[in-house]
């Protein structure tokens, strides 16, 4: 008997033009959902920067789902996030994680940015895995498409027609641009500069050795202040990536781009006066200053049009102040990978990209804006959002701030499941109930329910 997707799924010659971490994560998704896929990149990854990223929960199930040989990623496996006085270092709120994998199935990695860059691209392109490996071509880069016929126009002067481009080109993405999206945006009232300290070289100067902790940790971004710095192991814990904020008016590197001359020691150090003198003497010893500049983008209004759509920082940039920017293109790609396989696809690019922007705009949107809010208050920050009973505690909305249970208890596979009942105008039963992909009944730290919402 002919199975009753078999008439509409075919396969499909896919273009991804950007090959970040979106990028080859996408290239996985779609290669194992069974589609030829060419990934194309401006680039040689000679530039990879060089700083952490990190992965919860709900990027590490896909990484997972994809088979993905995530020790290759050399992570820490963070086991709290420990908030810290400003002045002393004494701890001010502790998130644990210990019951972390426990409840949500997949442990919190820190990885370093190349490692991960470098395993997701192994995974996209080796003969071993499901599908077809993914084809990488390097300096191409996209100057123009035509959404109606699928033809990609590099600098380099060649061309290539696909049946769905994926523009995973990141925060200066050409493809956002393309499809008409001129975004809103404006500089942060806050600079951030980042650094790497080898932890032998801490612990050699008699130093505090921060990476016996694999936690996250804060020293201020509290109380509306935008000075704060943010520690996060990675290598193995070998390697210890400070992203150290402070406000505009003291410091401004909205122009610079990640890649220049190191900045000097000092200029990092002189924003520093009052900072505990144990980190303080961490970030005396910072490698590799970058300025990271930081825009705020306003949401944009859809991420899809004629056969191609957004991915990651191109469809939706973030500030780094919940680090979901990763996997949220985690996320996206997984959207992706599941809308075009067997089971979903039947044959229309338009209807299954239509039903990507419904599932991930509203979900990155929303991360988008508590990363916003986080910057300059902690407490809106996912795990600090839950620690309500601590005396700094203050959110600006109770009842709308980001939760962990809504990040890690998300479904996917409900969501897109409910979404295309809703459109064949079905009433979406399972023996569990879902809205919008969080589990009805989940109770949130702010004491509400997750209920169910009629919609026609
Ligand atoms: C220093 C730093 C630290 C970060 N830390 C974290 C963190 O802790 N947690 C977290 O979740 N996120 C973090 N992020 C953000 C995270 O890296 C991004 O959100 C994530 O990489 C998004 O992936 P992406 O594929 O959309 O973009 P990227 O990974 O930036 O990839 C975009 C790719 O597209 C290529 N490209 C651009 N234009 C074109 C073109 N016209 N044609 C072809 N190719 C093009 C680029 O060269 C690049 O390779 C960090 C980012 C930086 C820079």
């Amino acid at each position: 008997m002919t199975p009753p997707h078999a008439y509409g799924w075919r396969r499909l010659n896919v273009g991804v033009v950007g090959g970040g971490i979106g990028g080859m994560s996408v290239a996985i998704a779609l290669r194992r959902a069974g589609h030829e896929v060419t990934i194309y990149e401006r680039n040689d990854f000679a530039g990879e920067v060089g700083a952490s990223v990190s992965c919860a929960a709900n990027g590490t199930r896909w990484l997972h789902e994809w088979e993905v040989d995530v020790a290759k990623g050399d992570p820490v496996v963070l086991r709290k996030l420990i908030n810290r006085d400003w002045k002393t270092g004494e701890p001010v709120s502790v998130y644990s994680l210990d019951d972390y994998e426990e409840r949500w199935g997949y442990v919190y990695n820190m990885f370093h940015r190349q490692y991960m860059h470098a395993m997701l691209k192994e995974s996209a392109l080796e003969e071993k895995g499901k599908g077809t490996p993914a084809k990488l071509l390097v300096h191409h880069q996209c100057k123009d498409i035509d959404l109606v016929n699928g033809v990609i126009t590099f600098t380099n002067g060649e061309t290539a027609q696909h049946d769905l481009i994926v523009g995973a080109d990141g925060i200066g993405s050409a493809v956002r641009n393309i499809i008409g999206l001129n975004p809103e945006k404006r500089p942060s009232e806050s600079s951030c500069l980042h650094t790497n300290v080898l932890t032998a070289d801490a612990v050699r100067l008699g130093l505090v050795d921060y990476s016996q902790n694999s936690a996250l940790e804060y020293w201020g971004g509290q109380e509306g202040k935008w000075d704060k710095i943010v520690l996060s192991p990675c290598n193995g814990g070998r390697l210890l990536s400070y992203y150290c904020f402070f406000p505009r008016s003291q410091g401004d590197y909205t122009n610079q781009t990640w890649g220049t001359e190191d900045r000097p020691v000092e200029e990092l150090l002189a924003q520093y006066p009052e900072l505990d003198r144990q980190v303080f003497g961490h970030l005396s010893i910072g490698k590799e200053i970058q300025p990271w500049r930081l825009w705020v983008h306003e949401p944009y209004p859809y991420i899809t049009r004629g056969l191609a759509c957004l991915l990651g920082d191109a469809g939706h940039p973030m500030m780094p102040h919940q680090s979901q920017g990763a996997c949220m293109a985690i996320e996206d790609a997984a959207a992706l990978g599941i809308l075009f396989d067997k089971d979903h696809f039947m044959g229309d690019v338009n209807e299954s990209l239509s039903i990507y922007q419904e599932v991930r705009l509203p979900r990155a949107t929303k991360v988008q804006s508590a990363a916003a809010k986080a910057a300059y208050n902690i407490n809106e920050r996912i795990g600090f959002s839950s620690n309500t009973d601590n005396k700094l505690y203050n959110v600006e909305d109770e009842k709308g701030k980001l939760t962990i249970e809504e990040m890690n208890g998300y479904d996917m596979y409900k969501h897109i499941d409910e979404v295309l009942a809703r459109r064949k105008g079905q009433s979406f039963k399972e023996k569990e109930k879902f809205q919008d992909g969080i589990p009805v009944d989940l109770k949130l730290p702010n004491g509400t329910l997750v209920v169910e919402v009629a919609r026609l």
